[in-house]
């Protein structure tokens, strides 16, 4: 059966906001966009899956985004950062796993200098120079990003979280914009760095218009990745009542991000498998491509608690390679140890 939208899709990589909300909000096409998804990732990319190891540095942070566990208003969040010996302590074991990418992922965490943090920077790159460092610190200034640039880090990552700068501000206390962030990942791109942007899927108030202006920021922007996972509440949040979104629109959406953007690096998240137990797997099979296991050490992981219920929080780091190996596995892929550089044609 072929499905008329779905195939213009493919073809030209676009649709209009008519036929993106059609897809968007009905299910009848979900067979046959899961389908093409899967054609399209794996003529780019085969049935290759990367492995990120993430390194969660720090649970302190500056901001109050309303959804976010780790918002400085809240009380009841435990606080950890690691120091630069246990980063390279755990890039040592991820390596000894066979990731190639280390993502340092934190909260905006004024302890760490620029000076700190090209300084981690550079020494994971002596240690590993066939590596990649991917950094995910959140809203900086255009200068920091060209020091940790020129100290070696390969690629940023900063969800857009929404490009609606209404439903931005629903989301974030008054000193946020979504004009600032968009800044960020502009000069990000601009610098050098492979770039990641991305959004929730189901984060309170959001609609489809919504979900249709971040397609068209990210066809604005062309970033090398797009994380997407679904909204979950978090207890200690304004948003504690909040509905989560669900796993079958994230997997729709993740099919028509592969669709649109056929090179992209799009991963297969933590979120989704902590909302449905199979989640990465399905997650895969709609055409992600990436998968980021934890890297952190197992006394910090609870602390990371972005949402509730998080996975992957017991397990020691060769044990989450296992366990993942086997999911991708189970999916039908292929899980590769290369720097998996983005391929664009
Ligand atoms: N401080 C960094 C890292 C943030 S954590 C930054 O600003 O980029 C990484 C991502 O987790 C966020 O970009 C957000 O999209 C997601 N996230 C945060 N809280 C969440 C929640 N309650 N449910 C689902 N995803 C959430």
């Amino acid at each position: 059966m072929t499905d008329r939208s779905v195939e213009k899709l493919r073809k030209t990589r676009d649709l209009s906001d008519d036929e993106l909300r059609e897809l968007i909000e009905t299910s009848s096409h979900d067979e046959a966009l899961r389908t093409a998804a899967d054609e399209v990732r794996r003529e780019n990319y085969g049935d290759m899956v990367y492995l990120r190891g993430l390194i969660e540095i720090s649970s302190y942070c500056k901001r109050n985004c309303l959804y976010c566990g780790l918002r400085a208003e809240n009380r009841n969040a435990e606080r950890y950062r690691l120091s630069k010996e246990e980063i390279l302590s755990c890039c040592e074991e991820g390596y000894g796993l066979g990731y190639r990418t280390f993502v340092l992922q934190g909260g905006e965490d004024s302890y760490y200098t620029d000076e700190m943090i090209c300084d981690i920077v550079r020494s994971i790159k002596e240690n590993y120079p066939d590596c990649a460092v991917t950094l995910s610190i959140g809203e900086k200034s255009r200068e920091s990003y060209e020091k940790y640039y020129e100290a070696g880090a390969d690629r940023y990552l900063l969800r857009h979280e929404t490009a609606d700068p209404a439903h931005y501000g629903k989301l974030h206390p008054a000193n946020m914009s979504s004009e600032n962030r968009k800044r960020c990942l502009f000069d990000l791109k601009e610098i050098g760095y492979q770039v990641g942007a991305g959004f929730m899927v189901g984060s309170p108030y959001q609609t489809t218009e919504n979900l249709i202006a971040d397609l068209r920021f990210l066809q604005e922007l062309q970033p090398d990745m797009i994380g997407i996972g679904p909204y979950i509440s978090h207890q200690d949040t304004p948003f504690r009542n909040e509905k989560n979104g669900t796993a079958e629109l994230t997997l729709r959406m993740l099919s028509i991000l592969r669709l649109m953007f056929p090179y992209a690096l799009l991963p297969s998240t933590t979120a989704l498998g902590t909302i449905r137990p199979d989640g990465r797997e399905l997650g895969l099979k709609a055409g992600g491509n990436v998968v980021m296991p934890n890297l952190s050490p197992v006394q910090v992981r609870k602390k990371y608690a972005i949402y509730d219920n998080k996975i992957c929080t017991g397990e020691e780091s060769a044990q989450c390679r296992g366990c993942l190996e086997r999911r991708i596995e189970s999916a039908g892929y292929r899980a590769v140890t290369d720097r998996g550089d983005v391929k664009r044609s």
